[in-house]
């Protein structure tokens, strides 16, 4: 069943996300033997794109998005036929009101009131007196943002979305998210922004265009697994259950799929899979402490409810952030302003993102409830009547964020300290490195690890052919 005709063992990739699928293309490319395993009914992980009836959406609407040359070269050979440019313009929507994202000082003092700008400015600037007289290290969120924006802004814009997504106080957030999801923001950044036509092309939260295939993001995971099917396999719903090795290397692991299952050797292995199941799925299994840090990262699940509509258009927007507690989902978005493809001519379709924690009154919600939730408050938020609802999907994305409560650096730490001992094992990925990777990052980790495989085997080989060499010398003496 999993084919290894030749005897050749070559390397196990576990996971089918865009980080697996980068590593199997690039080493297949370069004639190597590769087998992918995804646990799930189709490749892409978090980055697919779902297709019923006739409309598409993605878990939540991806924008690919790279500063760096050789990502970008790497996605555009790949499915430049595909690839539109799409224009971004975001919202936040509170109190009733859209304000613009990101946050311009005119727009911010229009909607919230005069008093309160200017609050807002006088405590960012208190801020800022306080950090020259004493840094004081930021370890949550709350610490962060309340440092670079101010305690208002901190209350208005980010405490109640943050702990939205998060499920957990700001407090106990760790900084360590934040500072890579905003990395570079400031208010005085956001001013300067809007005042002095600062285009912050090069911050990722600040793009203002960025490239999307125009058949959802799915297609780019799609496109990989085409590449890696030329010459080798993916097995899809395929789930690695355990991890074999000798203490040095990682030798086989364990797959199992509704029809099949048995062990597949390997010579190298990627994961890209949840790093806390790689420590648990290790046979023989680590020292304790170990299995403890992996108990303690734990991640944030995603509830994407869509509902699709019997009208062209409802918003001009990308996304629409909402922050507010009373509104149990966190942002919306409408694909038809990606791309029109993505509904049938004259339809369109909204997708609302439910942060949630496997297991909780929200994951354990029936989809027709999650539905009957999410209609109630677009209509009353006015984006849509009743009537126009003609179908709807719901999709539960488990393991969607790391979870970076404060301290996880340290569980992290230890299990990658143990995990080196493995020389054959190459962690890659949002999930399998914990980290708060975005597509690029994802494809750029899932290169790394094949280009690190690929200069072991040429240095092996080179090894092989000077031995060669040096048994020749050796024997004409
Ligand atoms: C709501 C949301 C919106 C986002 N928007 C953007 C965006 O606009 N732009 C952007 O660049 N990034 C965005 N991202 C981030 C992007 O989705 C990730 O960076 C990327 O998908 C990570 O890919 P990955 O392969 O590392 O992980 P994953 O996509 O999580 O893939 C891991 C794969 O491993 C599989 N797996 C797990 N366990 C097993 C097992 N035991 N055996 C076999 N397979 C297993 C899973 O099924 C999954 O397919 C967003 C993420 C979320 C949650």
């Amino acid at each position: 069943m999993f084919k290894n005709p030749d005897g050749h063992k070559g390397t196990i990739i576990m996971g089918g996300g865009l980080t697996g699928l980068s590593a199997g293309c690039v080493l297949s490319r370069a004639g190597q033997r590769v087998r992918v395993f995804e646990r799930a009914i189709e490749v892409g992980g978090i980055s697919k794109t779902i297709v019923h009836n006739g409309f598409r959406f993605d878990l939540g609407g991806h924008r690919f998005f790279s500063t760096d040359p050789k990502i970008n070269a790497f996605v555009k050979d790949l499915i430049s036929d595909e690839l539109i440019l799409v224009g971004r313009s975001s919202k936040i929507y509170l109190r009733n009101k859209f304000f613009d994202y990101p946050l311009k000082p005119v727009n911010a003092l229009l909607g919230l009131g005069f008093m309160t700008t200017l609050g807002a400015v006088a405590d960012y600037g208190l801020e800022k007196v306080k950090g020259l007289i004493m840094e004081k290290e930021k370890v949550s969120l709350e610490d962060w943002v309340v440092s670079n924006f101010g305690r208002t802004m901190f209350n208005i814009y980010f405490k109640e979305y943050s702990e939205k997504v998060w499920g957990i106080d700001c407090s106990r957030i760790s900084a360590e998210w934040v500072a890579q999801r905003i990395r570079g923001l400031s208010l005085s950044t956001a001013i300067r922004n809007a005042f002095f036509k600062f285009s912050g092309r090069d911050l990722p939260t600040l793009t203002d265009r960025f490239f999307y295939p125009d058949r959802g993001i799915g297609r780019i995971a799609e496109r990989l697994q085409e590449e890696i099917e030329l010459h080798n396999e993916v097995y899809t719903n395929t789930g690695i259950e355990q991890i074999n090795h000798d203490g040095q290397s990682i030798q086989s692991v364990y797959v199992k799929n509704h029809v099949s299952e048995g062990l597949v050797k390997g010579d190298q292995f990627v994961a890209s899979i949840p790093l806390p199941r790689i420590v648990q799925m290790l046979n023989p299994a680590p020292p304790a402490e170990v299995l403890e840090a992996a108990l303690r990262l734990s991640f944030r699940d995603l509830i994407v409810v869509t509902i699709m509509l019997d009208r062209p258009r409802v918003t001009d927007q990308t996304w629409i952030y909402i922050p507010e507690k009373n509104i149990p989902f966190g942002r919306i978005h409408e694909p038809t302003n990606w791309s029109p493809k993505m509904a049938p001519e004259g339809k369109t379709l909204l997708v609302t993102e439910f942060f949630s924690t496997r297991g909780d009154a929200l994951w354990n919600e029936s989809d027709a409830g999650l539905v009957a939730t999410a209609v109630d408050h677009l209509v009353r938020l006015g984006f849509i009547r009743k009537e126009e609802v003609i179908d709807s999907v719901v999709v539960r994305a488990s393991r969607a964020y790391p979870l970076f409560e404060v301290g996880f650096e340290k569980n992290c730490a230890t299990i990658m300290d143990y995990l080196g001992r493995f020389e054959n094992l190459h962690l890659a990925g949002r999930i399998g490195l914990f980290k708060y990777y975005n597509m690029d990052h994802a494809i750029g980790s899932g290169i790394s690890a094949a280009e690190t495989i690929l200069e072991r085997l040429q240095r092996s080989e080179k090894v092989g052919d000077d031995d060669g060499e040096r048994e020749l010398v050796g024997s004409s003496r």
